[in-house]
């Protein structure tokens, strides 16, 4: 009998990893179902996407009910716009991305796309509307191509290549033995880091959705290739709507909006440029990782 319930408790894990890191939610949703709390109302309608706009509306949170995490938090973003969020570690950045790919439900507010309660939509039109590049991009044991194509089904061998050359690792695959066929993962190819940010830069590409998170790498890519990954990244969060969530400070330099978060309460927003003028939380964070890249540079 404990044979039998292994591979759930297997499954239950990496559910769990997955929902905790925001490691490539998206590809793993084809091998675990989602949680069950979280249900489709009856008769949900399908998520209407128009323009994209997306709003947080004085959203709480609290993973167990003695601990709130999240305190009242409200933004918008513009169709097309990008707002990044900062703050201390611990602060409830990556809980927001959570909960706009609805792995929890929110526990006071709401959160709208285009002025549709996510909660009352169903969960696979909400999820097909929202991209996300992980932190982690999880690869699978089969062709590069297998990989890329996997951000949206179906789709073709000229499309794949679009999507590569979009996420800049056309090149590199090409310069491949084996080109798209190449194997990667544990028996195959071993991507670096900023490559496999790549693939899954490509695979945001092909499922091409109105509405994404760029959940930053916490991991360090060396500053050339985070330079390089950041030009590809502001390409394609060009005309969709982005939310960025920060944990480090040099990218969110041009955002339209950044707010900075802590202990779940949105403590200060606004542009760079104002954000610094203010003395404030955010000109703190900013002077210490600056003195820490001049250390590291040095
Ligand atoms: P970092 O910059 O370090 O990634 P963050 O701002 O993204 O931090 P979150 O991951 O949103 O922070 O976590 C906010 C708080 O919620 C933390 O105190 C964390 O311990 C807690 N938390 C996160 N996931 C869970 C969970 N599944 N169950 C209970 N508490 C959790």
């Amino acid at each position: 009998l404990a044979q039998l319930f292994r591979p759930l408790d297997l499954l239950g894990m990496v559910y769990r990893t997955v929902r905790q890191g925001l490691i490539d939610m998206d590809a793993m949703f084809a091998l675990v179902d989602t949680a069950a709390e979280v249900t489709d109302a009856p008769g949900a309608p399908a998520l209407a996407v128009g323009e994209g706009r997306l709003t947080f509306d004085d959203v709480s949170f609290a993973y167990d009910a003695e601990r709130p995490i999240l305190k009242g938090v409200s933004f918008e973003i513009a169709p097309g716009g990008t707002l990044a969020v900062v703050g201390p570690s611990g602060a409830g950045k990556s809980t927001l991305a959570r909960l706009l790919f609805r792995f929890y439900d929110v526990t006071g507010g709401r959160i709208l796309i285009d002025g549709q309660d996510i909660a009352k939509v169903t969960q696979t039109s909400l999820r097909g509307a929202i991209g996300i590049v992980p932190q982690d991009t999880v690869l699978f044991n089969d062709t590069i191509g297998y990989n890329i194509g996997y951000g949206r089904e179906g789709s073709g061998q000229a499309e794949i290549e679009a999507a590569a050359r979009g996420a800049s690792i056309a090149g590199f695959i090409e310069s491949l033995p084996d080109g798209y066929q190449a194997r990667v993962g544990e028996r195959g190819l071993k991507l670096s880091g900023g490559e496999k940010q790549r693939v899954a830069i490509a695979r945001t590409l092909l499922k091409n959705p109105p509405i994404l998170i760029l959940d930053e790498a916490t991991s360090a890519l060396d500053s050339r290739t985070e330079a390089e990954i950041q030009g590809t990244l502001n390409a394609v969060a060009a005309r969709r709507t982005t939310i960025v969530i920060a944990h480090r400070l040099s990218t969110v330099v041009d955002a339209d909006e950044i707010v900075v978060l802590e202990a779940g309460r949105v403590v200060e927003r606004g542009t760079h440029r104002a954000l610094l003028r203010k003395q404030g939380l955010y000109a703190e964070m900013w002077t210490r990782q600056a003195s820490e890249r001049e250390m590291e540079e040095a």
